[in-house]
């Protein structure tokens, strides 16, 4: 039997409701904030990726999953790497939304000079070819924001404010989620940073892991994320970015908590919160579930240099993604199913005959003419098998047709939890059925 590929998932039933609920909730939330969907090819470029990810970056070092099209596959085959391919013929799926989005901002102008800023969101599968584990699949979901254009730090706030509000909405209890945030620094304070994190690292060579000696040379800010623990305490008594900004840094962090504190949403600093990925600029945040060990479940920060590493003018920017199968697991943790409860629907029964069944073809088509989910028998089932199968689909009330009910001019109505009939006019039964699952 054929089978899905190991770390995907097929969405469908109750995950799928989920699924489509985190963008309804999206939709509704981010377009009052003046936010609309976009969606980006899954694959792009390689350069694509290298240029907004980050060269050093794990994603882009070892998660990617590269493509080749059946003419071009031979060839990499026999030659061993895909070295030789024009760039323009080097392509990989995405492993996360932002440079995609960049990349299109930039090729369709979406912030022309003097513009208001552009603000996208999206929903869409991103690809890692990681070892799958739980919570940690090779597709997964994203659902996310951009918002280029926009440099008062009153746009970081509000990015923060919305995604803690989406939280709620999809069913988060505020205290049972920790919102921590940092800065980064900028282009003008940030290199110096780095470089004394990198010097700290190295007086230190003897204690560290190999990894963290290796990011010291091409991204020591990472180490800070390092998982061993006789690292953790090392760095623990490193440089902290907030102490090294410049002063505009220091002011655009001041005045992000500032609208913080007004909106009254309350936040941690962790001055050691550096985030995976390179485009970072001065705000950086990120989402817990508090003792749900699930990891963050979203977080993002400014990538002020971003569109210019894709190609495009000077534009600050910034943004936030949030995961979709890890807020299932830590909704699931909380008690909270994001899927809910099947839709119900109306059942129509006949007793069987030529009339009768065109009579409920019919009324099938009047009640979802009025917006009722509705259902009937396809496989010439007896009467008491539809009612069987109206309890199996989950029917709020079933509309029964037989051959007095047509001559009559009427229809059986049956509630499916109480069991009480009522007949009721055919021509009124949309509207009968409509009041009743209100
Ligand atoms: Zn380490
Ligand atoms: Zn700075």
């Amino acid at each position: 039997m054929a089978q899905k590929v190991q770390g995907t998932e097929d969405l469908f039933g109750g995950y799928m409701r989920a699924w489509q609920r985190m963008q309804d909730v999206a939709r509704e939330l981010f377009g009052s904030y003046g936010f609309d969907m976009i969606e980006t090819p899954a694959i792009e470029q390689v350069d694509t990726f290298v240029h907004g990810i980050g060269e050093s970056t794990d994603v882009v070092r070892k998660e990617m999953f590269r493509v080749f099209s059946g003419a071009l596959l031979p060839d990499v085959l026999e030659r061993g790497s895909e070295g030789h391919l024009k760039p323009r013929q080097r392509m990989a799926m995405r492993p996360e939304g932002t440079a995609g989005v960049v990349r299109a901002a930039v090729e369709n102008n979406f912030v022309p000079q003097g513009a208001a800023p552009a603000k996208l969101w999206y929903a869409e599968a991103m690809f890692r070819g990681e070892r799958p584990q739980k919570g940690r699949l090779r597709q997964f979901h994203q659902v996310g924001v951009e918002w280029l254009g926009a440099s008062d730090p009153a746009a970081d706030a509000e990015c923060i404010i919305m995604l803690m509000e989406y939280f709620c909405r999809l069913g988060f209890s505020r205290e049972s989620l920790r919102l921590t945030i940092n800065s980064m620094g900028d282009a003008a304070c940030r290199p110096a940073y780095r470089d004394k994190v990198r010097a700290f690292i190295l007086d230190h060579a003897e204690e560290m892991c190999e990894d963290c000696l290796e990011r010291a040379q091409i991204n020591p800010l990472r180490a800070f994320d390092c998982k061993n623990d006789h690292c953790r305490e090392v760095m623990a008594d490193a440089p902290l970015a907030p102490d090294n900004l410049c002063d505009e840094c220091a002011a655009h962090y001041a005045a992000v908590k500032r609208y913080l504190d007004a909106a009254g949403v309350s936040y941690v600093e962790d001055p050691t919160l550096v985030r995976g990925l390179d485009y970072y600029t001065r705000t950086v945040f990120e989402v817990e579930v508090v003792g749900a060990g699930v990891g963050a479940i979203g977080g993002g920060g400014r990538y002020d240099g971003l569109v210019e590493l894709e190609g495009g003018k000077p534009t600050p920017g910034l943004g936030f993604a949030v995961g979709f199968e890890r807020i299932c697991l830590a909704l699931a943790e909380q008690g909270v199913d994001l899927g809910g409860e099947e839709p119900s629907c109306v059942y129509v029964a006949c007793t069987p005959g030529e009339d009768t069944r065109a009579a409920a073809f019919e009324t099938c088509l009047a009640l979802r003419s009025a917006g009722v989910r509705t259902e009937a028998d396809y496989q010439g089932r007896s009467l008491k098998a539809q009612f069987k199968q109206a309890d199996k689909l989950g029917a709020r009330l079933c509309a029964i047709i037989g051959s007095d009910e047509l001559a009559a001019g009427v229809v059986t109505l049956r509630d499916m939890v109480s069991h009480e009939q009522v007949q009721v006019p055919a021509a009124e039964l949309a509207e009968r059925v409509t009041a009743r699952l209100a």
